[in-house]
C-alpha cells in the first residue's frame, strides 16, 4: 500500500507525537466514512431542510406550531442517519492514541457521539450532543439516549400527528427538569446561539499546552470553533491538517495530509507502532 504521510512528517509523528501533548480538533468530515453526510457536503441533510428554519429555535418552533408532520419528518431523517452510524477507523484510531496516553484531549464539533462509542473519554463537545438533553433554565445535562430515540420516533411515526399528540409524546421524552421546571430540549447548539462557556473555557485550557494540534475533517468557517487553531498557533502549537480538500485554514497549518480520515490516522497509529 503507497503511504499517505511523507517522510518528513513521518518523522515528525514519531519525534513529537510521543509526550501527550497533542490535541485534536475534529468535524463533520470525520464521520462521512460512518455514513454520515458533512454540512457543506453533497446529499446531507441540509439539501432536504433549509438551516436557516430547521436549524433554529425560532424555525423549529413556529414549524412545530404550523406544520407539526414536517417537524417530524425532520427528527426521522436527522436521527436515522445518527442512530445507523457507527464509529470508523479514524474515531478508533483517536481512541487508541488516547488510552496509549499520546491524545491528550479531542475536541469535537460533531454532534453524533460517535467518538464517545469509538472510546474516547476526554472529549469537548462544543455543539452539544444529539442524543443527550439539557434543560433551557438551568442548563443541566441529561441522558437522552438512542433506544429513546428509536422508542420516540417509532411512536411519532404512527400517521398523521395532530399538534396536541406530537406535543404529548415530544413531552414525554423531553419533561420539564427536576431541579428548576425548565423545559428540556435536544442539546445541541443552533444557528444563532452561543456555544456552552465551559467547554469553550475547557478547550482553550487544552490548547494553550499542547504542542501540536491535528485538525480532522472541518472546514473551519464556523466560528468561533474557527478560532481555536489560531490560538494554539499563538501558543506555540504546530498545526497538522487532515483533509480531503484543501481548507480556508490550509496555509496556516504547518502541516497537511491530503486523504480520508480514516487512512490517514491509521497510518498515524502504524508509524507510533500501535498497528
Ligand atoms: P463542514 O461540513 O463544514 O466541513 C467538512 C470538512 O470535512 C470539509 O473540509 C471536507 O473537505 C472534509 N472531509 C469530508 N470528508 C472527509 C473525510 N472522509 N476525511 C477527511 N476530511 C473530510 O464541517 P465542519 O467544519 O465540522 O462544520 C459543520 C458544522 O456542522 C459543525 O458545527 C458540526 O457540528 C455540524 N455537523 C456535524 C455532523 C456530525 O456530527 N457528524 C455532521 C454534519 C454537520
Amino acid at each position: 500500500m503507497p503511504k499517505i504521510i511523507p517522510a518528513d512528517l513521518r518523522k515528525y509523528i514519531e519525534k513529537n507525537f510521543s509526550s501527550g501533548r497533542l490535541v485534536c480538533l475534529s468535524g463533520a468530515g470525520i464521520s462521512y466514512e460512518s455514513g454520515i453526510p458533512t454540512f457543506r457536503g453533497k446529499g446531507g441533510l441540509w439539501e432536504k431542510y433549509d438551516p436557516a428554519v430547521y436549524a433554529n429555535v425560532q424555525g423549529l418552533t413556529r414549524l412545530f406550531k404550523e406544520r407539526p408532520q414536517r417537524l417530524i419528518d425532520f427528527l426521522r431523517d436527522f436521527y436515522t442517519v445518527l442512530l445507523e452510524a457507527a464509529p470508523n477507523p479514524a474515531h478508533l484510531a483517536l481512541a487508541r492514541l488516547e488510552k496509549e496516553g499520546i491524545l491528550k484531549c479531542l475536541i469535537t464539533q460533531n454532534i453524533d457521539g460517535l467518538h464517545q462509542q469509538a472510546g474516547s473519554r476526554n472529549v469537548i463537545e462544543l455543539h452539544g450532543d444529539a442524543f443527550r438533553t439539557r434543560c433551557t433554565g438551568c442548563i443541566a445535562s441529561g441522558e437522552l439516549g438512542r433506544e429513546k430515540i428509536k422508542e420516540m420516533l417509532r411512536l411519532l411515526a404512527g400517521g398523521q400527528n395532530s399538534r396536541q399528540k406530537t406535543l404529548r409524546i415530544l413531552s414525554s421524552y423531553f419533561p420539564r427538569c427536576r431541579k428548576c421546571q425548565g423545559r428540556q430540549r435536544i442539546d445541541i447548539v443552533l444557528f444563532g446561539e452561543s456555544l456552552p462557556e465551559d467547554e469553550m473555557a475547557r478547550a482553550y485550557k487544552q490548547l494553550a499546552g499542547c504542542g501540536v494540534l491535528l485538525l480532522v475533517g472541518t472546514s473551519l468557517v464556523v466560528y468561533p470553533a474557527a478560532s481555536l487553531p489560531l490560538y494554539a498557533k499563538e501558543k506555540g502549537a504546530e498545526l497538522i491538517e487532515i483533509n480531503s480538500q484543501p481548507t480556508a485554514f490550509s496555509e496556516v497549518c504547518d502541516w497537511k495530509i491530503r486523504s480520508e480520515a480514516g487512512p490517514a490516522l491509521a497510518e498515524i497509529l502504524k508509524i507510533l507502532g500501535y498497528a
